[in-house]
């Protein structure tokens, strides 16, 4: 018997297909969520990359930002690329008027830290619990985390700067593993998403 996690992807803005199609190829059940009864029926939720400036005042707009934030301190898998790293963060350094974050992650990031657009870049990244070898990262006007607290793990670093870290359920990297077509980190997730309901079951 089969028995694929629900994954949802925040679908207020960013790349939100592309996310959909890696959970798929990682073996779970992958829809868009933008509404609070649509959160409710996930096992756990990726927020895409984009601008997280953007996602934030719609997720404040949807209604969707205090039921995310309940879910997230109460343990649900969460999973956030870039952007939604930035969401992750409990304290963003240099956040625009208005920006306010999910939290989860015990970190501070440093939003669009590794230049701009045009200075996107691709790099080999070591992530720690990715076998093989090491997971491309598409870097697109990525944050880095300045700084982690004690209940951060750093999964990953780049040029001498967090990329990756993991929290208990929550997991952030500062890159895109989604464009890459390497379903390693999705699976890396969707395994903490199937950890966490053998918890709850
Ligand atoms: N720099 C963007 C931000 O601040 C993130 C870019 C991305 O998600 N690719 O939200």
């Amino acid at each position: 018997m089969t028995d694929a996690p629900v994954i949802g992807v925040l679908a207020l803005q960013g790349d939100v297909r592309e996310h959909l199609i890696a959970l798929a190829a990682a073996d779970a059940v992958a829809r868009p969520v933008r509404r609070p009864e649509e959160l409710a029926e996930v096992d756990g939720l990726v927020i895409p990359g984009g601008e997280s400036t953007t996602i934030s005042k719609l997720a404040v707009l949807f209604g969707v930002m205090e039921p995310l934030r309940a879910r997230v301190h109460a343990g649900m898998p969460v999973y956030g690329t870039c952007a939604g790293m930035i969401m992750l963060a409990d304290k963003i350094l240099d956040p625009r008027s208005g920006q306010e974050t999910v939290g989860g992650i015990d970190m501070i990031v440093r939003r669009n830290a590794f230049g701009r657009q045009n200075e996107s870049f691709e790099a080999a990244v070591d992530v720690r619990g990715i076998d093989g070898h090491p997971v491309e990262g598409v870097f697109i006007r990525a944050p880095w985390v300045e700084s982690v607290g004690a209940g951060a793990e750093v999964l990953a670093e780049h040029g001498g700067h967090i990329v990756a870290v993991r929290q208990g359920n929550a997991l952030a990297t500062s890159f895109h593993p989604e464009l890459t077509g390497d379903h390693r980190v999705h699976s890396l997730f969707v395994d903490m998403v199937h950890a966490n309901r053998a918890t709850e079951s």
